[in-house]
């Protein structure tokens, strides 16, 4: 007894001292000092009631037993995940009504008397936004010239992409099994570039009913009929995300619309080259869907309380992808991975929030799904007062630490058990700091 006691004290210590390396290499200089306390306080108190009660074993394997309890509670799962309740209703949402459209019409054009006859109710919130300075001009509280620059030429880059996103198809339509397919589009996306990729059936809730945004005519209203979507995601890097809400965040999401779209376009002539029609859904204004649900469906990640996809892999420092096809294609399935549970107790993004756009409270039901519902128009508003795309959330989610031993453990942790749905919010808050600061 006496070998086992000491060897899980020292693996207890050889944990904490695994995560004061990995904080130091995170640059976590909180995380650091408290994990190293931590290793050194549990590596002390287990020598000392060592010496204390070696004579009495059984004293010994109260604290050892104490101990395999925590961690069979913390690790081993118990009863499944909430998954989000999704019954999404026919309305589908109008790509006029969404923030970066209404952001563009201009005073005194058509479209802006057009659109205001239309939602009355959104002028005045519309026409206080558009007294703040545009992200990435001057005026910004961060706005940082070079930076700027160099990042919007990144977006332009991404728009000049625009006329590539469908094209002809390949008249000598090629017989494919599904399966087959579906395995031959995956290890392509990969090749492409993407880090994640799946496959949904596409759901008509998700594909926006009007053009708002893009060279299309403004108003008409979208087709896509086409059976699936293949959706995917691109990890974000964590240095940029780290320096939210400063201008590399915006570089870094700029970085990662331009990837996804080479991938989708590239993709996309892919599956038009075997005979099927392919749309590439890029950023850019040419969204003809509403992505974080389309990954949804295609096993991608969970849905946050601060409304972006959090991945299994890569948390929220995440970009998303898709094409849409007839190709025949097997669908993946939704995942639950401890999400829903987990963002009920955490609030961090609701609590570093500077526009309190994200909400403390319960979800509520659109159209059918029950969700956070964010405030997109006080977002916005953060975002031209901050002059970039502020990624605060993004940056204290506990999902978006980097790929880590210790992290894995946490994740399995959430994914698994209730237990550790509740205290690894509240551990997270203790090693990280419950605000963020920048
Ligand atoms: S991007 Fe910033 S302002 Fe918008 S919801 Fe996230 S934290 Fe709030
Ligand atoms: S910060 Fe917390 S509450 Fe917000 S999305 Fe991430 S896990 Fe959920």
């Amino acid at each position: 007894m006496t070998i086992i006691y000491l060897i899980t004290g020292a693996l207890l210590f050889l944990f904490f001292v695994l995560f004061a390396i990995t904080s130091v290499r995170e640059k976590k200089l909180r995380a650091t000092i408290i994990s190293l306390l931590c290793a050194v306080i549990t590596g002390l108190l287990w020598y000392v009631y060592f010496i204390i009660v070696s004579s009495n074993s059984l004293l010994l394997i109260v604290l050892f037993a104490a101990v395999i309890l925590f961690l069979a509670l913390y690790l081993l799962p118990f009863g499944k995940p909430q998954t989000i309740k999704s019954n999404p209703t026919e309305q589908r949402v109008d790509e006029r009504d969404i923030m970066f459209a209404r952001e563009e019409y201009e005073p005194g054009t058509a479209k802006y008397k057009a659109y205001y006859k239309m939602r009355p109710e959104n002028k005045k919130i519309d026409d206080k936004i558009r007294k703040l300075p545009e992200i990435l001009e001057p005026g910004g509280r961060y706005y940082e010239s070079e930076l700027a620059w160099y990042i919007i030429r990144l977006f332009d880059f991404n728009e000049s992409m625009i006329a590539m996103v469908d094209g002809e198809v390949n008249p000598q339509k090629e017989s494919l099994d599904p399966h087959a397919t579906t395995n031959r589009i995956k290890e392509k996306t990969l090749e492409l570039g993407a880090d994640e990729v799946g496959i949904a059936d596409l759901n008509p809730a998700w594909i926006y009913s009007h053009v708002g945004r893009g060279p299309e005519t403004w108003g008409s209203a979208i087709e896509n009929n086409h059976k699936y979507a293949i959706a995917f995601t691109l990890e974000m890097d964590y240095g940029h995300v780290e320096k939210s809400p400063y201008l590399p965040i915006t570089e870094e999401t700029a970085k990662q619309y331009m990837h996804g779209a080479i991938i989708s376009i590239k993709l996309a002539d892919y599956i038009r080259s075997l005979g099927f029609p392919a749309r590439a859904q890029i950023a850019g204004s040419n969204y003809q869907l509403m992505l974080p649900p389309v990954a949804q469906d295609a096993g991608l990640g969970e849905l946050g309380r601060h409304g972006y996809l959090i991945s299994p892999r890569y948390g929220s420092r995440i970009r998303l992808g898709a094409v849409t096809t007839d190709l025949p294609l097997i669908p993946d399935k939704p995942i639950a991975f401890g999400v829903q549970d987990f963002c009920e107790k955490c609030k961090k993004c609701a609590v570093n929030c500077p526009s309190k756009a994200i909400p403390f409270g319960d979800k509520t039901t659109v159209r059918g799904i029950e969700k956070w519902q964010l405030n997109m128009e006080v977002c916005l508003m953060a975002w031209r007062v901050m002059g970039s795309d502020c990624g605060l959330c993004m940056k204290t989610c506990p999902f978006s630490h980097p790929k880590a031993f210790v992290h894995d453990i946490v994740r399995l942790g959430i994914k698994n058990s209730p237990f550790a749905r509740t205290i690894s919010a509240w551990g997270d808050d203790l090693f990280y700091g419950k605000k963020a600061s920048y």
